[in-house]
C-alpha cells in the first residue's frame, strides 16, 4: 500500500485498516514510503500489526507522500513495475487523490496488475463516492476557523473573504459556509454561469449586516479571495475588505471520528475487494453502503454539488 498525492487526515485509519484486514485474512502486507517515488526507488517495508498501533488519531500519513514525476513516464512506471516483481508484491492499494488514482488507473491498465483505490483528500472531489477520507475533518477546521475570523469581523465591521481548498470544486466553501453561518460562498461550479461577486454585493449582504464573512474555493478564474477582494476595493470601495486564506491549515489535525471509522471501512473494503478479484476500483460510500467505482468513473466524471445546499445558504443568511 501507498499513499500519494496532497495528505489528508485519516490516511493513517486507512493504512491500518488495510494492514491489520489483509493479515487477517493471511495475507503479507509490505508499505511502501513516499507514494509513486517510493514505488520506483524501492523504499519499502513490511508491516506487522504493530506497525500500525496508536496511529489511527494523527493526521497525515506515516507512510509519507510525495508528487512524482517519473510515474508520469512509461519508463518510471515500468520500473515501478519491476520494483513490484522483485518484492513479490501481487497487489496494490493506492491511497489518494485524483492524480494517484488516475497513475493508478494507467500503471493497471499497462501492466494488467491488479490496483485497488481508496479516496484519500480533503476536497471530496472524487465521482462515485458520498465522502472522501480526509473531507469531513478539513470542513471541521474551516468551521473553527471561520468562527474565529467572526469574532474580529464582527467587531470591527469589515467584509471578509476566506479562501479555503478546492480549485475544481466547492464542497468544502459550500459547506463550510453552511456550517459556519457565513453569509455567502464563492465556488467554481458556478464562475462560468454567473458573476457571484456581483451577485453578492448588489442583492444578498450587507442590506441588514455590517460585518459578513465570504469562503471563497482558490481558483484560478475568481483568482481565490485575494483576486475577489481586489475587485471589491476597485468596485465597491466603501467596503472594509480583509483576506484569509486558509492554506496548509485545512490538511491538518486529528481526524474527525467520521473520517477515521469512513477510512477504516474502507481500508477493509480494499481487502475485501482484491479478495473478491476486483480490480481498478476505487472503494467509494453511497448511502452509508461500500461501492466499487471503476477508476475511470471516479476520475472523468464531474461530481455535482447539491445546488439545493446554495438556497439554503442564501436563504438563511438574510
Ligand atoms: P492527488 O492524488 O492528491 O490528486 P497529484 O495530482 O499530485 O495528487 O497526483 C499524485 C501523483 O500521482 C503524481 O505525483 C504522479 O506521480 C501520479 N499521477 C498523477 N497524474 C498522473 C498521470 N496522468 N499519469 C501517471 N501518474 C500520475
Amino acid at each position: 500500500m501507498l499513499t500519494s498525492g496532497g495528505d489528508a487526515p485519516g490516511m493513517n485509519a486507512a493504512i491500518r485498516a488495510v494492514t491489520r484486514s489483509a493479515i487477517f485474512h493471511g495475507m503479507t502486507v509490505k508499505g511502501i514510503y513516499r507514494g509513486y517515488k517510493g514505488l520506483i526507488t524501492g523504499e519499502i517495508a513490511e508491516f506487522k500489526t504493530q506497525n500500525v498501533s496508536n496511529i489511527i488519531q494523527r493526521g497525515g500519513t506515516i507512510l509519507k507522500t510525495a508528487r512524482c514525476m517519473e510515474f508520469k513516464t512509461p519508463e518510471g512506471r515500468k520500473q515501478a513495475f519491476e520494483t513490484l516483481q522483485k518484492e513479490n508484491i501481487d497487489a496494490l492499494v493506492a491511497i489518494g487523490g485524483d492524480g494517484t488514482l488516475t497513475g493508478a488507473r494507467i500503471f493497471a491498465q499497462e501492466f494488467n496488475y491488479p490496483v485497488v483505490g481508496l479516496p484519500g483528500t480533503i476536497d471530496n472531489d472524487l465521482f462515485g463516492t458520498d465522502v472522501t477520507i480526509g473531507y469531513d475533518t478539513a470542513l471541521n477546521t474551516i468551521m473553527q476557523c471561520v468562527d474565529k475570523i467572526r469574532d474580529t469581523a464582527s467587531s470591527h465591521d469589515r467584509l471578509f473573504f476566506v479562501e479555503v481548498m478546492g480549485r475544481e470544486c466547492g464542497f468544502l466553501a459550500l459547506n463550510g459556509a453552511l456550517a459556519s453561518g457565513a453569509e455567502a460562498a464563492i465556488i467554481p461550479e458556478i464562475s462560468m454561469e454567473k458573476d457571484q461577486l456581483s451577485d453578492i454585493l448588489d442583492y444578498g449582504i450587507r442590506t441588514s449586516k455590517n460585518s459578513s464573512i465570504v469562503l471563497v474555493a482558490e481558483s484560478e478564474v475568481t483568482g481565490g479571495a485575494m483576486g475577489v477582494a481586489e475587485r471589491v476595493k476597485k468596485e465597491y470601495p466603501n467596503f472594509d475588505v480583509r483576506v484569509t486564506i486558509l492554506g496548509h491549515l485545512q490538511r491538518g489535525g486529528s481526524p474527525s471520528a467520521q473520517d477515521r471509522i469512513m477510512a477504516t471501512r474502507m481500508g477493509v473494503a480494499a481487502i475485501d475487494a482484491l479478495l473478491e478479484d476486483q480490480r481498478n476500483v476505487m472503494i467509494g460510500i453511497q448511502n452509508e453502503q461500500i461501492v466499487y467505482v471503476p477508476f475511470s468513473k471516479a476520475i472523468r466524471n464531474e461530481k455535482p454539488i447539491n445546488r439545493d445546499l446554495l438556497e439554503v445558504l442564501r436563504i438563511t443568511s438574510i
